[in-house]
């Protein structure tokens, strides 16, 4: 299994050290992990790691490629905030540190003034404007040619019906293939909330996002795929991948793919099992 989205106590808002999400990717079966935390940004420096901390990071990546070299490939990512504006200095990290993968993610939606719609704000989605804003911030990502990934480039299906992301995705979906950048197949939209337009409240529903509506429309357009858990804490690396894995292939998901040293490297989604990615499942059927 490929685990190419993961989270550090780096990213502050989640837990575990390097070391710790490693072991955890080990006994779960994972053989491609990549590191994927926050990358410093402005807007909201307490959930990202600091400039000052990068080199420590790498290290600490480093040191665990030494101690479990022969055991699992891990790979040096990181998840970059895209913000109209953000080019330069995103290019001066990307130039400055060695990096396998790079993500980029839009988390807020910028609005007019100081107004920004953060992605989990899902009462707010369901709106023209920030459609619009979205979308448009999307095309640019995808046309910046900085980024190896979008990360969770479909959570907006949890306040947004998937139709209506279908038609903002539909004009792009051919970009992905065109500018070499592979669509995220984010896992932790399987334990995230949906909102209920009629209750106006976030429900559980077992699967959020990835949108299966829009697997089709990827496919055809040639897109390539990356899978990520998104685990913000150890307990959490490779959960969801395994389902969503399952889901995916007979929807037409052929190739899954991760990058090293910025290369996109495919394998076939079928040959992708972890036995124990998903501890719930694994005690259900055992
Ligand atoms: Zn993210
Ligand atoms: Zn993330």
């Amino acid at each position: 299994m490929i685990d190419s989205h993961t989270h550090t106590f780096y990213s502050k808002h989640a837990v575990g050290s390097v070391d710790e999400v490693v072991r955890s990717a080990l006994e779960r079966g994972i053989g491609v992990l990549t590191l994927t935390d926050h990358a410093p940004f402005h807007v909201d420096s307490r959930n990202r790691l600091l400039v000052s901390e990068l080199d420590s990071y790498l290290e600490d990546i480093e040191r665990a490629r030494s101690a479990y070299r022969g055991d699992i490939t891990i790979l040096r990512g990181l998840e970059f905030d895209y913000l109209p504006g953000s080019y330069e200095s995103t290019a001066r990290m990307l130039a400055r540190h060695d990096l396998d993968f790079a993500i980029g993610s839009i988390h807020y939606v910028p609005m007019n003034g100081h107004d920004m719609v953060k992605v989990w704000e899902l009462g707010r989605l369901n709106d023209p404007a920030v459609l619009e804003r979205y979308f448009a911030s999307l095309d640019e990502l995808l046309e910046c040619g900085l980024f190896d990934a979008v990360g969770h480039a479909d959570t907006l299906v949890r306040g947004v019906p998937e139709p209506v992301i279908c038609s903002y995705m539909e004009p792009l979906a051919a970009a992905f293939a065109r500018h070499g950048i592979a669509f995220e197949l984010n896992a932790s939209g399987l334990r995230k909330t949906t909102l209920d337009p009629l209750l106006g409240q976030e429900t559980e529903t077992g699967w959020s996002f990835p949108s299966r509506v829009l697997m089709p429309m990827l496919i055809e357009a040639g897109a390539s795929f990356t899978i990520g858990s998104d685990a913000h804490a150890p307990g959490d690396v490779g959960r969801g991948l395994q389902s969503m894995i399952d889901a995916l292939v007979p929807l037409g998901l052929r190739t899954v793919s991760y990058f090293e040293e910025r290369r996109r490297i495919d394998v076939d989604a079928a040959s992708l099992t972890a036995p124990a990615s998903d501890p719930a499942e694994a005690r259900a059927a055992s």
